[in-house]
């Protein structure tokens, strides 16, 4: 990390991808990367081409597309909640995001399945009961924190990070090319809640990606995805190159690559 970069970061910036990526590069330091995978750079998630992780655990913090970052994290045991155990046995991701959101990002989604890479239709997406940002640019420093307190063995969800702290720590951190825990104001103790919501997206094609999404309509199988007539499975048309005819003329019966 250049002496420039690291004079960027200012209390109320916003954290860039070389930033981010520069933290991820310490926390892989700070894990087995056979238990814990994931951890990439961030660049992967433009086009949610994420490598698909084979470890059991995996953390990946994901640009949602819309100037805000988010910690993904699959394979944690929250113990303090018998239900997260059990429903990990489901292809669950559990999202930490600082802001909040109540809704599922499609790019965030997206990039969830390109990590998760499951067999199975569909994958469940659950937002954690997390500390929330109270400004516009605290979201890169909160997954950092996120992703070191899960790596010590921490739930987010039971913290309080210090806020005035967490630059200066961040900063800290990076001159001295050793990510250490973030300071924390208090122990937030037991909350009932652990998870806000969990929502299930159906995954398709040989990428096991949701369906093609647009801003504007979100997650939806257009004319982009095409049905498989022997397998009915959907599969996109740039994953598979479907031919451009099947897409104009609905009496083509098209087969994937798998059923030719
Ligand atoms: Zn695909
Ligand atoms: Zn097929």
């Amino acid at each position: 990390m250049s002496a420039k970069d690291l004079n960027n970061i200012t209390p109320t910036s916003w954290l860039g991808t070389s930033h981010i990526n520069a933290a991820l590069s310490l926390l892989r330091k700070k894990v087995d990367q056979l238990i814990i995978g994931g951890l990439f750079n961030v660049e992967y998630g433009c086009f949610a081409e994420f490598p698909p992780v084979n470890t059991p655990k995996w953390l990946q913090i994901i640009h949602n597309g819309m100037d805000h970052w988010v910690l993904a994290a699959r394979g944690f045991f929250f113990d303090d909640n018998n239900d997260l155990a059990s429903l990990e046995e489901r292809p669950t991701v559990y999202i930490f995001d600082s802001l909040q959101h109540m809704k599922a990002n499609p790019l965030v989604v997206a990039c969830c399945a390109s990590l998760l890479y499951t067999k199975e239709k569909e994958l469940q997406i659950s937002f954690m009961y997390n500390q929330r940002q109270n400004n516009g640019y605290d979201c890169g420093v909160f997954a950092i924190a996120f992703a070191m307190a899960l790596i010590e063995g921490n739930n987010p969800c039971h913290m309080t990070f210090d806020t005035r702290q967490l630059r200066k720590h961040l900063k800290n951190c990076l001159k001295s090319g050793e990510m250490t825990s973030f300071p924390q104001q208090s122990h937030r103790g037991p909350t009932d809640r652990t998870i806000c919501f969990s929502t299930n997206v159906e995954v398709f094609c040989t990428c096991r990606r949701p369906a093609r999404f647009s801003r504007s309509k979100g997650m939806e199988k257009s004319e982009e995805m095409a049905e498989c007539v022997d397998c009915n499975e959907w599969f996109h048309r740039d994953c598979v190159k479907i031919p451009a005819n099947v897409f104009k003329t609905k009496h083509i019966q098209w087969r994937c690559p798998a059923c030719v």
